[in-house]
């Protein structure tokens, strides 16, 4: 395992009146111009602050949602602009052009508290294609480049990747550093039990995890619509649930692998269940059968009790994946069960990002957690063992900031 080897801290460089490219990881959720979860924002900040009080000229660069075009100005980073300039207490200049007069006139007379934030990344074509010339233009007059955006680090983007590639010094802010760190305890020595859980929507988004973790774990947790997938692969009565019906000769020979390896496979034993997706005309079963003409959108009660139980035993936990359609209240019970689980658990609990991460917020929790990662395409990728672009391109073989050296 790789970890931060090779790889220079922001604190390793000396940034007194240097341009620094810092690309963050911004890409918060908006409803209609308004940030509805600043996580992202406030996980950023630590960086940007040490930054400017270490006397950085900053660029500042993120993506936001999947824009069409430079014209898609929902996903402006306006919202993010004014929170940023709130938070820090500074004036942040929106630039539209990367690499135009304006980012160099601005450059010039930058005063200490102001910093330079780009427009959305994707509204250029470049980034999203790793294009070389859209680097060259992100890389105007930069000095040193920093990547905090862990959320991003699994695309070979061209403010990810292209870019880097252009600017010997280079490093992660303390964002990366914090979630990598975390990530190698779950992948290194963990203390046992160790228990990863498993849920969402799609057992092939988590193959690569299984996989990773097999050896790894002492029990896995399945949940959310995964377990129907697995539930069937073991004959049992799943009525209209989800099932990736061509996942059911892997789920069968997993299960298997975990038998032969003397390890728990934890499954719902019971179920909320309704006659069809929107309906909340809601039925717990009396076991694990799901009546044909019903579908499941939650664990049941007893599934709850043997899922806490569980986790009150173990030392170490991941948790991905909501135990069912946590966003309706009528189906929140087991995710939210198994938030406040892991609160109570004293040991060292990390919560993948994207949908967990939502979920351990909506379940009021949040902040008990050990971690709650920003990423979760990216921590999804660490953990099975994927190398990301955007630490990849950041190893060096010699840790000197005068002369370093690149494998690339
Ligand atoms: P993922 O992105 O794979 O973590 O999946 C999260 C999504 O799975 C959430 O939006 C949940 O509403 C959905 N989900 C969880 N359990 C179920 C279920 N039993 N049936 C349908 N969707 C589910």
């Amino acid at each position: 395992m790789a970890g931060l080897k090779g790889i220079q801290l922001i604190s390793d460089f000396e940034l007194q009146g240097q341009v620094v490219f810092l690309r963050l990881d911004l890409n918060v959720p908006l409803d209609k111009g308004t940030i509805t979860d600043e996580t992202r924002i406030t996980a950023s900040l630590p960086t940007i602050k040490y930054a400017l009080e270490k006397g950085a000229k900053l660029i500042v660069a993120s993506h936001l949602g999947r824009p069409k075009s430079a014209d898609d100005k929902k996903y402006s980073m306006e919202p993010v602009a004014k929170r940023l300039g709130e938070l820090l207490n500074v004036e942040v200049i929106l630039i539209e052009e990367p690499g135009s007069d304006a980012v160099k006139h601005n450059l010039m007379g930058l005063k200490s508290n102001q910093l330079i934030l780009l427009e959305n990344l994707r509204f250029n074509a470049g980034e999203t294609e790793n294009a070389d010339a859209f680097a060259q233009e992100l890389a105007t007059g930069v000095q040193i480049y920093i990547n905090d955006a862990f959320g991003a680090s699994h695309r070979a983007h061209a403010s990810i990747d292209a870019l880097p590639r252009l600017i010997p010094k280079k490093g992660i802010g303390f964002l990366i550093e914090k979630e990598v760190k975390m990530l190698d305890k779950l992948l290194d020595a963990p203390e046992k039990p160790y228990l990863a859980i498993l849920g969402g929507a799609k057992v092939s988004d988590k193959m690569g995890v299984i996989e990773n973790l097999i050896d790894k774990v002492d029990a896995f947790i399945i949940g959310g619509a995964m377990a129907y997938t697995f539930l069937k692969a073991r004959g049992l009565p799943v009525g209209k649930s989800l099932v990736e019906t061509d996942k059911l000769s892997y789920a069968r020979e997993m299960l298997a692998r975990v038998e032969a390896r003397n390890k728990t496979i934890l499954l719902p034993v019971d179920h909320v269940c309704v006659p069809s997706f929107d309906s909340d005309d809601a039925l717990t079963t009396p076991d694990v059968a799901i009546p044909e003409d019903r579908m499941a959108l939650d664990i049941g009660p007893q599934s709850i009790r043997n899922f806490e139980t569980a986790i009150a035993a173990a030392k170490t936990v991941f948790w991905n994946g909501p135990m069912g359609v946590f966003e309706r209240p009528a189906f929140s019970r087991g995710t939210f069960a198994v938030a406040g689980a892991l609160a109570r658990n004293t040991g060292f609990r990390i919560v993948g990002g994207g949908d967990s991460a939502a979920a351990a917020e909506a379940s009021g929790f949040a902040d008990k957690m050990t971690h709650i990662s920003t990423g979760g395409g990216a921590s999804l990728e660490y953990l099975q063992g994927d190398k990301l672009p955007g630490l990849e391109v950041l190893r060096q073989r010699k840790l000197s900031e005068k002369n370093p050296v690149q494998i690339q």
